[in-house]
């Protein structure tokens, strides 16, 4: 805990003007991630195939894609937070969605993340809706925050959906002046996603429930989306990141599963076959707007912090988090993500940028989760912290000596 109050109060000594923020502006680079909670290969491929990811697509074109290894037993305020500091759950204190029985917060967290290195070097940092990032902290920029937000109808934080006016006092967002500026500009908008519905609520108008609540999360996405495209025209920042949480919670209980599948219910899972891939679908037009804010300088990284399968009946004895049930234990689930083995799941990586090979697809697992702080530092030429478990992803830039190295970024 020591080490967690020692960076806090360097973002803040830095935002008090004590160290110089900014060094030359213009030359810095610009970096976006777009996270997309348990984007799943096997949904996306055949998409892509049929062009119907136009967006996704031009990225792949124009840049390296593959898989990337996630953590045993992933699960997003997991993943990401160990994608944000480069270190282990362990290590990083956030274990899960529970630490300790205690919904994981940022105090929580005993590594220094990406978000606050990179403020105290003077970048400028925007995020919006990145998983564990509740309460915000503050950094050069902004921040709103993601999964696990407390509110009104969401006390536990649990895979549910508070709105920003709903969430007490100003711990969603940083620094607290812009929450009126978005009501104002953006209206109330959803922090996460909705919750499922549960078996009860489901039992003889199933059709009717998913369909209801599958509205619900096309206005979530679009007030998401017009959240982003806010944020990316009038608060320009050299790094971006903003994550989607829907399509992770429609994809476990809608997969398109058949009926030879662990849990297959024909009233439930042949209503709406297009949901899980409709997500996409509608993640594909968030991009779009998304790639009008990224210009030639621009670097930008997909990400997803693990995939999604279909439940296996041999292994589904054992209770992990998502296992069989949702969190609240009442809506059931047909895919999952915490498979002991991670590389089951393994999740998405894209990259493409000034200075990245274009076409050209990582073979097996060259990519894990702790190798995306180390890269995204070495593009503004600070030195990975020793702590740091991954490497500076070498091999998806050109090879023209401008390109960081591993050398020059430790
Ligand atoms: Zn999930």
């Amino acid at each position: 805990m020591l080490r967690d109050k020692r960076f806090r109060l360097g973002v803040l000594i830095l935002l008090m003007g004590v160290i110089p923020a900014r060094g030359d502006i213009e030359s810095r680079p610009h970096v976006m991630i777009v996270g997309v909670n348990g984007m799943e290969w096997d949904i996306v491929r055949p998409l892509l195939l049929r062009g119907e990811l136009p967006n996704l697509a031009k990225v792949i074109q124009r840049g390296v894609y593959g898989k990337m290894r996630t953590l045993s037993a992933p699960n997003c305020p997991k993943v990401y937070s160990s994608i944000a500091t480069s270190t282990p759950p362990e290590e990083n204190g956030i274990t899960g969605f529970v630490v300790a029985g205690k919904t994981a917060s940022t105090d929580m967290l005993k590594r220094e993340p990406l978000w606050s290195i990179l403020s105290k070097h003077g970048v400028t940092v925007g995020m919006a809706n990145v998983p564990a990032t509740f309460p915000v902290m503050p950094l050069n920029g902004y921040m709103i925050s993601g999964m696990l937000t407390r509110g009104k109808g969401c006390e536990d934080g649990l895979l549910c959906s508070p709105k920003l006016s709903e969430v007490k006092g100003r711990e969603a967002v940083y620094p607290p002046r812009m929450v009126a500026e978005l009501e104002t500009n953006v209206g109330d908008f959803w922090i996460d996603c909705s919750r499922m519905p549960s078996a009860e609520e489901l039992k003889g108008k199933e059709a009717e429930v998913i369909d209801h609540w599958l509205q619900q999360v096309s206005q979530v996405r679009a007030k998401q989306a017009k959240l982003f495209d806010y944020l990316l025209k009038h608060h320009r920042t050299d790094f971006t990141m903003f994550v989607q949480s829907c399509e992770d919670r429609v994809g476990h209980w809608l997969y398109p599963i058949q009926p030879y599948n662990a849990g297959y219910d024909p009233a439930l899972h042949s209503v709406r076959v297009d949901a899980f891939p409709d997500q996409y679908r509608a993640f594909d037009q968030v991009l779009g707007k998304v790639l009008q804010h990224v210009d030639k300088t621009t670097y930008l990284f997909i990400i997803s912090d693990h995939g999604i399968k279909p439940l296996r009946e041999f292994e589904e004895g054992r209770r992990l988090y998502h296992s069989t049930h949702d969190h609240g234990g009442n809506t059931p689930i047909i895919a999952k993500h915490d498979f002991e083995d991670g590389d089951d799941v393994p999740g998405i990586f894209l990259a493409m940028g000034p200075s990245i090979k274009r076409d050209v697809r990582l073979m097996g697992f060259t990519v894990s989760v702790f190798d995306i702080a180390p890269t995204i530092l070495s593009l503004y030429g600070i030195r990975q912290p020793t702590q740091m478990k991954g490497r500076v992803l070498t091999e998806i830039f050109e090879a023209t000596g401008s390109q960081p190295t591993e050398a020059s970024a430790r």
